[in-house]
């Protein structure tokens, strides 16, 4: 688990002072070390948390409705360091059964397409706009997506990816304020918070569409150029 470089010299600066303390009180167990870190990153601010104490924040997360119906929030899975991210619009029946982004037939497609670039699950990091799956798949409400930005802008700067890819219309839309069809956010670059977006077609409508499986390899081989890009420019571990 990546352990963010502010909090390794925030820890140093604890285990000196713990010592120092420890020392005038004539005390020296590891225990009461533990202890008292783990009261302080019981209240640690964002800063200081990991990915993995995030999901777990989230896991109870009541912000919007959408909690009274859900299974479990289905938070995000992949490398925390990952250069490149996939983002979806809302779990689905078998993600929020599982609790995992991008499962059974659509999630087997991404894998599929995530293999034409040379890429896996455990490279990539892959997650939605909310966590909470929406009744019968509806398409999230503004207001549950402003209330999901607490979790999603939190994992976005923790991952700190180098390019995203929005998989579908509802992502496109959200994360670009955009009201233009997905056809014409295709195609070319667009920018969310300093980082390059490119813009395909979600998995689950490649499945009932599937003539449009082209112009999603089309997609594919485009992302892979500018990643092959950066990999030369040395950009991309
Ligand atoms: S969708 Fe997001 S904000 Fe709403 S309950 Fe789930 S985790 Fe919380």
């Amino acid at each position: 688990m990546h352990t963010p470089v502010s909090l390794l010299a925030f820890e140093a600066e604890k285990s000196s002072d713990h010592k120092q303390a420890d020392a005038v009180a004539g005390v020296t167990t590891d225990a009461a070390v533990t202890d008292v870190e783990a009261a302080v990153m019981e209240g640690a601010p964002a800063s200081f948390k990991t990915l993995d104490d995030l999901a777990k924040d989230a896991s109870t997360c009541r912000l919007c409705s959408l909690a009274d119906t859900r299974n479990q929030v289905v938070f995000g899975v992949g490398n925390p360091q990952a250069d490149l991210m996939f983002i979806g619009e809302a779990p689905g029946q078998e993600e929020d059964l599982k609790g995992e982004p991008f499962v059974g037939r659509a999630g087997q497609l991404l894998d599929r397409m995530l293999h034409a670039l040379k890429l896996d699950r455990e490279k990539v990091y892959i997650m939605n706009t909310i966590k909470c799956r929406p009744p019968n798949n509806r398409d999230p409400r503004p207001d549950e997506v402003q209330a999901c930005n607490l979790w999603f802008d939190q994992q976005l700067d923790m991952v700190q990816p180098k390019m995203i890819c929005l998989l579908g219309r509802v992502a496109a839309q959200t994360i670009l304020q955009s009201d233009a069809p997905l056809g014409s956010l295709r195609g070319r670059w667009h920018d969310y918070q300093g980082i390059p977006v490119w813009v395909t077609y979600h998995p689950a409508y490649l499945l009932r569409s599937p003539r449009q499986k082209e112009k999603s390899w089309q997609d594919m081989r485009q992302l892979q150029q500018r990643i092959q890009a950066l990999n030369s420019s040395g950009a991309v571990a």
